[in-house]
């Protein structure tokens, strides 16, 4: 691996710092799980959007720089040492674009991709369903055929903004009598405001509304919103969520600009002793991720899978944001257990970050399978 940066990589860099302090909001837009905030997010991306930096790595014909993952890596170390806001597209630019890319057609990446750069259509994503989360195979939402296109029914639900958001991708078992669970099902987007959908939020430790389970009630999609072949869903469905767990759910830029916030936060509150161990960890931890990801992307673009080691890295960066939002809410005692603000915020979100993109529990035991060639455990 040659971290050695190129010119190029620091005018780029140089170019992204110059544009984000120029535009990036100087207060803090309202959340993005609130339907104010969300609107507000919308056109935060299509800022972005106007002068290409909403996604930068795609190609330039749907709205990106076709800068490459290691430029990605660049901007966002910027984007978000600038303290730029969180990103409402990122269920449809981290988990459904790289799909697109790898298995739409050309008529889908048209229609579908420049939207999403510009933040008018956000997706959410519908795989779980109230039996169907570690074992996403179970799923019992089904597709069926009829002329010019499919009939969606059935429940999914922990939906990620769907309460806000405006069309969906999910897995529906379109062939009842494959003979495995993981064959016969079909990758379909759906619009959310569709006839025949309910989206219902459901409650949050913090009360935002963005949330949701989806009911379906024969809601029609066209043949074009098939994502490769019927029947093959699975195998296209797996390609992507090496993806969002591997490298691009959780850029090191984030925690590294949040490892500098909490030495700042311990600095203003005096620097505690008892806290000094935990705010050096978090600064090694967020370097120390720094690198690990450099070195897989370094592979990946080598051509290498990812593999068994997204598990790996999607068990360390979750681990790692709950530690430093914890110690981020001990230094501020009882203003951090009553703040509304971006710790406290961070926190309710961190606590998710061990369920939500494949729990730890099922990520450990692909490591410990697949990676350390452990035997199988008895489930
Ligand atoms: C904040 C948040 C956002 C989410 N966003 C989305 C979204 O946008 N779209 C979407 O589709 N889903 C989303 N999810 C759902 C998430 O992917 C599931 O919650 C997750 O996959 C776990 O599934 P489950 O909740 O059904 O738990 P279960 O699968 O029922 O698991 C319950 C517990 O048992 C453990 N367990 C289960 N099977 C095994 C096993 N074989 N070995 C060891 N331990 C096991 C699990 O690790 C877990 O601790 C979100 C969840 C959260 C919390």
């Amino acid at each position: 691996m040659d971290l050695t940066p190129s010119p190029g990589d620091e005018s780029f860099r140089a170019e992204a710092r110059a544009w984000l302090a120029a535009h990036v909001p100087r207060t803090p837009l309202p959340s993005l799980e609130t339907a104010a905030g969300f609107a507000a997010h919308r056109a935060w991306e299509a800022e972005l959007a106007a002068d290409r930096w909403s996604v930068v790595s795609w190609p330039a014909e749907v709205g990106g720089r076709d800068c490459g993952l290691g430029r990605w890596l660049v901007f966002e170390e910027e984007y978000w040492a600038a303290g730029a806001p969180g990103r409402v597209g990122q269920n449809g630019v981290s988990l459904l674009a790289p799909t697109l890319f790898d298995h739409g057609t050309p008529e889908q990446r048209s229609r579908v991709l420049p939207p999403m750069a510009r933040g008018e259509v956000v997706w959410a994503q519908a795989w779980s369903e109230p039996e169907a989360g570690s074992d996403l195979a179970s799923l019992r939402s089904r597709a069926v055929r009829v002329a010019g296109g499919w009939l969606l029914g059935g429940q999914k639900t922990w939906s990620s903004r769907a309460a806000f958001a405006d069309r969906a991708f999910g897995l529906f078992r379109s062939d009842p009598d494959a003979p495995r669970a993981h064959q016969g099902l079909t990758y379909l987007m759906f619009d959310l405001r569709a006839p025949g959908v309910t989206v219902r939020p459901i409650g949050r430790l913090d009360g935002k509304p963005a949330f949701a389970e989806l009911f379906l009630d024969d809601v029609f999609v066209p043949d074009e919103d098939v994502i490769g072949a019927p029947g093959e869903g699975w195998r296209i469905a797996m390609s992507a969520a090496g993806n969002e767990r591997g490298l691009t759910l959780r850029s090191p830029g984030r925690y590294l600009a949040a490892a500098d916030r909490l030495a700042a936060l311990w600095r203003r509150q005096g620097c505690p002793a008892y806290a000094h161990d935990r705010v050096a960890d978090a600064l090694i931890g967020a370097r120390a991720y720094h690198l690990f990801t450099q070195e897989a992307a370094s592979r990946f673009l080598a051509g290498a899978e990812l593999g068994a080691e997204s598990s790996m890295n999607k068990v360390f960066w979750s681990e790692y944001d709950l530690a430093l939002h914890e110690t981020a809410l001990e230094l501020l005692n009882e203003e951090g257990e009553l703040a509304e603000g971006a710790w406290a915020e961070g926190y309710v979100f961190a606590l998710a970050g061990p369920v939500y993109a494949g729990t730890n529990e099922i990520q450990r035991d692909i490591v410990a399978e697949r990676l350390l060639g452990l035997p199988k455990g008895r489930r």
